[in-house]
């Protein structure tokens, strides 16, 4: 069997057990995880380990998320296909190629400039072209294309950076954890045509959101410590 083949049965049994297995029941969801081949977004020297149950690192001390988180995640956003989504944190671009899928413009952030670079790369590559990465702090979103039918946050915020609730469509949700090191939890948020309604999803574990509305240096020391 080549490897091609190797990663295909891999990626249709991530989705069947990691996946669906865990309760993600949106079908549109279930076929893109089946059809994007994330060994191509991961580096090669962890190329082997694209399909397993846990984050990778992509260098720069920053990940790609576990399969399941990125499920969960993008499920929240009950996107329709017609949505103009916010991404803060592209790293290896996989959960950008991921949206893409499911909805009609995604533009992501990253403040690392390499990986900036590299995803836009990947991207190019996969033929994704509705896509649009911006290089620089995410952290108080990108008001220039809101307001977003969808907003997905990939690194921890100490707390919620209100300008993002302000770039928010009326209806859209926001997907975002929030905490500290050790206690981060996963929050949805959605606008109202009056305020906006918040829950509490789960515990989690991410990479540090940097930048003006983001964790420092004194308050939270390089991202793998
Ligand atoms: N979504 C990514 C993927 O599919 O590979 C994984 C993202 S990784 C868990 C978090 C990313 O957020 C890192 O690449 C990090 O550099 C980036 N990041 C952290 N703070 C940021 C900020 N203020 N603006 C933009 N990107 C930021």
């Amino acid at each position: 069997m080549d490897s091609t083949e190797t990663f295909d049965r891999e990626r249709q049994a991530m989705v069947t057990w990691q996946i669906a297995g865990r309760g993600i029941r949106d079908e549109r969801l279930l076929l893109v995880m089946r059809s994007v081949p994330r060994h191509h977004y991961v580096p090669l020297n962890c190329r082997d380990m694209a399909y397993q149950d846990r984050p990778l690192p992509i260098g720069y001390g920053q990940t790609i998320s576990q399969p399941y988180m990125i499920a969960l995640m993008t499920e929240l956003l009950n996107l329709t296909g017609e949505e103009v989504v916010l991404e803060i944190g592209t790293g290896s671009g996989y959960q950008a190629a991921i949206l893409a899928h499911l909805a009609r413009h995604v533009h992501t952030v990253e403040m690392i400039m390499e990986l900036a670079e590299r995803a836009q790369k990947t991207l190019d590559e996969e033929g994704i072209r509705n896509v649009t990465v911006h290089p620089g702090d995410g952290s108080a979103g990108l008001p220039d294309f809101g307001p977003y039918g969808g907003m997905i946050v990939t690194a921890a915020a100490p707390v919620l950076p209100q300008p993002l609730l302000e770039q928010l469509a009326v209806n859209a949700r926001l997907v975002i954890p929030v905490g500290s090191p050790g206690h981060q939890v996963l929050q949805l948020w959605q606008r109202k045509a009056q305020g906006y309604e918040q829950e509490s999803i789960a515990p989690v574990a991410f990479v540090p959101l940097r930048g003006a509305y983001g964790w420092s240096y004194e308050d939270w020391g390089p991202d793998y410590s």
